[in-house]
């Protein structure tokens, strides 16, 4: 059924795109025409975290793509690649509602082919700590099929989200060192009513294990709070985001304070730097990242309106 805007009016499904060769044609044109294109890359089953990042697009940008791809490249052996929420006809519906312009779609096969012999790897410590530890690969899928996108599209602007905090460390580093004049916008955390990050994982919880979940952001809240205090010690800080998802029985992977940019491991914090968690419960892994001294407490804010434009955290290339 075709979706309603806010007017009342079935919204226009986007344009699909299915192959880098459309990418690249439909955002040629706009470009030809003068117009800003936005793109706002995604794996699909859409939330509201995904919506904030095109919505800031539509704000910012005259034309908007959002491209929706499960990228086998980074999910390593062993990983959730098949069981991955797919819904792209729902996906589609939320598009329409959202006025997006163009929806690309496209299949492994169109993406990489037979051939496609091609990696692109961020070669710092950014991509060794941390996730870089616990899914090895990941990031080198990651900044493979971000450089394609960027490549075919070539936006004025792509969207990522801070939840991602060193996915958005990794794709800044790449945008700037390929040139590619892309400016990378990174917009805020969209939470749950109760403090859990949004993610098209959380559908795996079961009502028990979602509940419970709810560690993660209690955690940080209480990081936040002892930093709100002068706690500056990241031990500290740590085994306070740590006691409470022991607690609820997820497997911590690490959780851990870095400096904003490089993402090196810190004894004693400043504001700015970040702590990254990430977790499983039961066979879902979940991540999130606070911002000290900057977000507000997870449990404490109000809950993320997702109705509402984000501002961005940071811009990258604007000059
Ligand atoms: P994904 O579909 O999970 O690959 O996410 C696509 C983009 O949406 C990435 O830039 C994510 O960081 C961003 N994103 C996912 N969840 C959230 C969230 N809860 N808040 C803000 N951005 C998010």
């Amino acid at each position: 059924m075709p979706t309603a805007t806010a007017n009342g009016r079935p919204a226009d499904p986007p344009r699909r795109l299915g192959t880098p060769e459309e990418l690249r044609r439909w955002s040629e044109r706009c470009r030809a025409a003068g117009l800003r294109v936005g793109l706002v890359p995604t794996m699909g089953a859409l939330h509201g975290g995904h919506l904030s990042l095109l919505r800031r697009a539509r704000a910012d940008c005259d034309r908007v793509v959002v491209s929706i791809f499960v990228n086998p490249r980074q999910f390593g052996p062993g990983e959730d690649i098949d069981r991955y929420p797919r819904r792209l006809d729902e996906d589609l519906d939320m598009l329409a509602a959202e006025r997006v312009d163009a929806a690309f779609a496209p299949t492994v096969e169109a993406m990489f082919g037979d051939l496609n012999a091609t990696t692109v790897r961020v070669d710092s410590a950014l991509t060794t700590t941390l996730e870089g530890v616990y899914r090895p690969g990941h990031f080198d899928g990651v900044a493979t099929v971000v450089a394609k996108l960027l490549i075919a599209c070539r936006p004025h602007r792509a969207y990522f989200g801070q939840k991602d905090a060193q996915q958005c460390a990794v794709v800044r580093r790449l945008a700037r060192d390929l040139d590619t004049g892309v400016e990378i916008a990174i917009c805020p955390v969209v939470r749950d009513h109760d403090g859990l990050a949004l993610s098209s994982r959380n559908a795996y919880l079961d009502a028990d294990q979602r509940r419970r979940a709810v560690a993660i952001p209690a955690g940080l809240s209480a990081a936040a709070a002892a930093f709100a205090g002068r706690e500056r010690r990241s031990a500290i800080l740590c085994e306070l985001v740590r006691r409470p998802m022991d607690d609820a029985g997820l497997t911590v992977d690490y959780v851990a304070a870095v400096d904003e940019k490089s993402f090196a491991a810190v004894d004693v914090v400043a504001p700015g730097c970040q702590i990254l968690v990430a977790g499983r419960m039961g066979s879902t892994r979940l991540i999130d990242v606070i911002r000290l001294g900057i977000d507000p407490a997870p449990l404490g804010a109000a809950p993320s309106r997702i109705s509402q434009v984000p501002g961005v955290i940071a811009i990258q290339g604007r000059d």
